[in-house]
């Protein structure tokens, strides 16, 4: 379904390359983990995924379903199902949430050729995905993720995921800084999406958050390059050894 082909990537504004040659696919209806160090270059891939400026490809593909992502504009990669949930979700003062996810989920229909969703089985299919994610409806009326706290932030992201309906999930350090039962109901939410005809790439530090997110396959990724591929055990090897071994090993 995703499919990254030998991907380099330079910073546009200095001389230096960040992503060397990654390799990897997901297959719809997997969960695949990406572990590495801090500075490794696991963000400037979902960067670079999503469409963010300042990063060059140099070399490389990377499709969805065939069709190349890295000529498209951000929100046609959007309409493609393609899904990221960044580490630091952004704050959009003066947009209500609600008005901004049935603006997305309207402009995907459109790319799609559908209708738009009327105002009333929009309500109706947030106000369901958001109890299963025990969030407040109050959060729904509220400005995107203004004075949300961290935990609701992510929940948030999750709740957006949920209303598209994406084929391929990023999820970019969606633990980082939640406390255990906030992130036990991010995982919760992941895994009531995942599905056969879904992909997941789950970009994290720590192997706590595959406790609850069960990965079937676990990449690890050192300067710039995806260094070594194994099952779910690899992710233990991490938490047990650290990183330097692995690097050691394939050094
Ligand atoms: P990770 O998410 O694995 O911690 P990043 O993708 O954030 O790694 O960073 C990879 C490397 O690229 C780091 O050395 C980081 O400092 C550098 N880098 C990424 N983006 C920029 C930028 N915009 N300007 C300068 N350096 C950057
Ligand atoms: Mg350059
Ligand atoms: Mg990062």
């Amino acid at each position: 379904m995703l499919e990254i082909k030998n991907l380099h990537v330079d910073l546009e504004d200095e001389e230096k390359t960040i992503l060397k040659g990654v390799d990897l696919s997901v297959e719809a209806g997997k969960v695949h983990a990406i572990m590495g160090p801090n500075g490794s270059g696991k963000s400037t891939l979902s960067y670079v995924l999503a469409g963010r400026d300042g990063y060059e490809v140099t070399e490389g593909s990377a499709t969805l379903d065939g069709v190349d992502i890295l000529d498209m504009e951000p929100e046609e990669r959007a309409a493609a199902g393609l899904f990221l949930a960044f580490q630091y979700p952004v704050e959009i003062p003066g947009v209500g949430n609600m008005t901004f996810m049935r603006t997305a989920v309207n402009a995907q229909r459109k790319a799609k050729g559908l209708d738009e969703m009327s105002a009333t089985d929009f309500l109706k299919m947030v106000r369901e995905k958001a109890a299963t994610l025990k969030m407040d409806n109050e959060m729904l009326k509220r400005p995107v993720n203004v004075g949300f706290s961290g935990g609701e932030k992510k929940r948030n992201e999750i709740l957006q995921m949920a209303v598209l309906e994406p084929k391929m999930c990023i999820l970019d350090e969606t633990d980082s800084g939640l406390d255990v039962d906030a992130m036990k109901l991010v995982a919760e939410g992941v895994n009531a999406l995942r599905n056969e005809g879904r992909g997941f790439l789950v970009i994290t530090h720590y192997q706590r958050l595959l406790d609850h997110i069960k990965p079937d396959v676990v990449h690890i990724m050192s300067e710039g390059r995806i260094v070594k591929t194994g099952g779910p055990e690899l992710a233990l090897q991490v938490e047990r050894e650290g990183y330097e071994d692995i690097k050691a090993e394939v050094a």
